[in-house]
């Protein structure tokens, strides 16, 4: 079994690879929840949601997140009757929210109600969030702290920022289920997904570094050069205190890895790092990347 840790785009791309070599049930996804947030009543998981319709072989991927061909009909309604969304939810996505939302009223725990969702849309996979409890990224502004989201989504990141916050009522604790599949796998991959809004808020619940200090790690990095592939990664990292590019990223991961990987046209050397092509600009590509990594993986056996 192998174990990936993702974000909602750079990872769900690896993953879309790592699918052409292995069975899904070989793979276990941790994935990042401090995006989270309830709109409309209903539960948003935006990093969990694409890597359940990526294994149920329903998500757009022309954009990473959402459901291919849905329509937005209760979206436009609600802005018609003067309840507009910050994000536009499409209409079978919502459904998704709400069944989340409705399990979480119920009783059950973030981690019960992925499985349920996963187990209803035909996924083989472990889907597994990071931990079990509400923590949100938030983003240091001159106005004060700004949603993760509201600065990437409604702003464009055509905002200054200064830091990098989390908020949570209790410190995060990775769940058993994400120790034991650390601990349980041949190798953990984290994906080429944003260091600050993705990976770090899994590495930061306790547990995860310790696990995955004694489990052969593998890390692919984002950026090209100073700038990530997509998105808004350096603005994030400088506002962390961190350098902009590979160099920045190895050391946030610091002694948790055995293999870091850089993308051959990659301007920033980084000693020790393996070079591989990782721009993920289709499906073969992915699949090509995959199989470089696995072959790490199956070497070391
Ligand atoms: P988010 O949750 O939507 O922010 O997505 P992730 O954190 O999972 O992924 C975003 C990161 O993926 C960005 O920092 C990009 O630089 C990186 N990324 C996207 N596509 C590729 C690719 O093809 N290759 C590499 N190396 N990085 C990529």
């Amino acid at each position: 079994m192998i174990t990936l840790l993702s974000g909602g785009t750079g990872t769900p791309k690896l993953i879309q690879g790592i699918r052409q070599v292995l069975h899904d049930n070989e793979i276990t996804v941790i994935v990042n929840t401090a995006e989270d947030m309830w709109v409309s009543g209903n539960h948003l998981s935006p990093d969990i949601d694409t890597v359940l319709y990526l294994f149920a072989g329903i998500l757009n991927t022309e954009t990473w997140w959402g459901i291919r061909g849905d329509s937005f009909e209760t979206n436009r309604y609600l802005e018609r009757i003067g309840i507009p969304e910050s994000i536009a939810i499409g209409d079978r996505d919502r459904a998704i929210h709400i069944a989340r939302g409705e399990l979480l009223r119920e009783g059950k725990n973030l981690t019960e109600a992925t499985r349920a969702i996963a187990s209803s849309l035909g996924v083989e996979a472990t889907v597994l969030p990071m931990c079990d409890t509400p923590i949100t990224t938030y983003v240091a502004t001159e106005n004060g702290p700004m949603h993760f989201q509201e600065y990437w989504v409604k702003h464009r990141g055509n905002v200054e920022i200064s830091g990098v916050i989390r908020k949570f009522e209790t410190p995060p604790v990775a769940t058993e289920a994400v120790i034991n599949a650390i601990r349980e796998s041949d190798c953990v991959i984290i994906g080429p997904s944003n260091p600050v809004t993705s990976i770090g808020p899994i590495l930061e619940c306790s547990g995860v570094r310790e696990a995955l200090r004694e489990t052969f790690t593998i890390a692919i990095s984002p950026f090209l050069g100073s700038r990530p592939v997509s998105g808004p990664a350096a603005a994030l990292m400088q506002a962390w205190g961190r350098s902009p590019d590979s160099k920045g990223t190895r050391d946030v991961y610091g002694d948790i890895i055995n293999v870091f990987v850089q993308d051959t046209r990659d301007t920033i050397e980084v000693p020790g790092s393996l070079r591989l092509d990782t721009m993920m600009t289709g499906v073969k590509q992915s699949e090509s990347l995959a199989w470089d990594i696995l072959s790490i993986v199956r070497g070391r056996r």
